[in-house]
Parts: C-alpha cells; structure tokens; sequence
C-alpha cells in the first residue's frame, strides 16, 4: 500500500503527541517527536553552559554544534521510541520544567533549526511517518499528504500538562504550565524562522471537547481518505 506522510502541527501541551504515537501505531507508521529534538538541543546548551547569565549564547553554540548528536532508539520492553542526546538516553530529562522553560529561545535560532530540518527531511524520505512539531506541514514536509493543526483551550491544556508533570513527580503548579505554554506558543508563533501557523491545507481539530478515542477514530477517518 501506498505510504504517505502525517503532518501534526500545534500549540504546546495539544495533545499532539499522544494523538500521533496511537495513530503511527495503528498504522504501522514511525512516529517522530520533532519537539524532542529541540528539547535535546536545549539540555545540550544546559550541559554546555551556553545559557550563563541567562542568555543563550548563539556564538558559543554555533561553535558547539557540530557536536550535537540526537537519535532515536526503541525502548524494547515498552516499544516507544526513546531520545539520545550524544548516545545517553535523556527521554526522562528533556520532558521536566526545566527544559521547557528554555526550549523555545533555542528553537528560534535559525542555525539550530536548519539543522533539525535537514534530519527530520532526512527521516521522511522512506515516507510512512508520522511526525509532529510546529513546523511540520509549512517547512518540513509542505508537501505532506495530511496535515492536522491542532488547538485546545490554554486552560484544558495547562490542566493536561500539570497532570502529565505531576504523575511524572515533578513538583509544579497549574499557573506555573500556563504561563509557560503561553509564553512558548508567543515566542513559537513570532519567530522569524518556522514560525508555528497553520499550514493553508491543514486539518484544523480543536480537541478541547473530544476523548482520545473520539480523536483517534477521526484521525483514523481521515488517514483511510488520504490513501
Ligand atoms: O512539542 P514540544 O512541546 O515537546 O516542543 C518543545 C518546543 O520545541 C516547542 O515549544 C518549540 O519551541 C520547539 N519546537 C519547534 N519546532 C518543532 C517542534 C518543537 O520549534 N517542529
């Protein structure tokens, strides 16, 4: 059968994730977290001192880049894919507060974004991929044969992220996740480079009100319309 690429696009904490690894699943298609590899990017710039006295180091990073090594591997006993940041596993680390705080001045350098580009381009050229992010569907894969934009309520979003933080142990607040995925989805949307928009011949789901399986059944309907 024909295999095609799935572009999933949209603000912080959407549900992107979980809706893309169910569907890759399904499928049999791979999924790629693109939002890991700039989360590893970002705790490479922490691990390297790039962010000493608060401001990222655009000069020293660029110097370091070339030593920036991100994979992903499958993690056998629970058969999802795990991020490898210069061959440790950092899947735990990138997801905590702190990371997330950081992330998105790190996203907006051109240089580091061209980079990841360059891999993610690289990982579709097989096709049979779901892959989701922000620029996915306008700079990754414009010519992806789905894409989806998803949005959901600031609010329903914060309460779905500090739920996910809180099983993890990681002590935070509800006003804390918002403030954060608002400033993330205000400094993602405004950046010069792979600005997060809506691509013109996206999906557009607003999964404020939807369960995961009514998301998932709708997803399913619209991949079996692509093929
Ligand atoms: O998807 P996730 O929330 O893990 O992404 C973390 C951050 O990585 C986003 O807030 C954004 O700054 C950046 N990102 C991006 N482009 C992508 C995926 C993520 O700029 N394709």
């Amino acid at each position: 059968m024909k295999k095609i690429l799935i572009a999933i696009d949209g603000y912080s904490s959407c549900g992107k994730s979980t809706m893309a690894k169910t569907l890759a699943k399904q499928i049999g298609y791979t999924y790629i977290d693109s939002g890991a590899m700039y989360r590893a990017a970002t705790l490479f710039c922490l691990q390297n001192n790039l962010f000493a006295g608060g401001e990222l180091n655009g000069e020293a990073l660029k110097k370091r880049l070339p030593d920036l090594h991100i994979s992903f591997e499958e993690n056998r006993e629970t058969g999802l894919s795990e991020t490898f940041l210069n061959g440790e596993n950092v899947e735990r680390r990138i997801r905590s507060m702190e990371i997330a705080a950081k992330v998105s001045p790190v996203a907006a350098v051109g240089f580091v974004r061209e980079e990841m580009v360059k891999q993610q381009q690289a990982m579709g050229l097989g096709k049979g991929i779901v892959m989701d992010g922000r620029d996915i569907g306008t700079v990754v894969f414009p010519d992806a044969e789905l894409k989806i934009f998803v949005t959901a309520s600031p609010e329903i979003r914060a309460q779905r992220r500090l739920a996910e933080l809180t099983a993890k142990g990681e002590k935070t607040t509800f006003e804390e996740v918002l403030h954060n995925l608002t400033e993330r989805d205000y400094i993602d949307s405004t950046r010069k480079d792979g600005p997060l928009r809506q691509a013109e011949d996206a999906v557009v789901l607003d999964n404020s009100d939807l369960t995961i399986a009514e998301q998932n059944q709708y997803l399913l309907k619209l991949f079996k319309e692509r093929i």
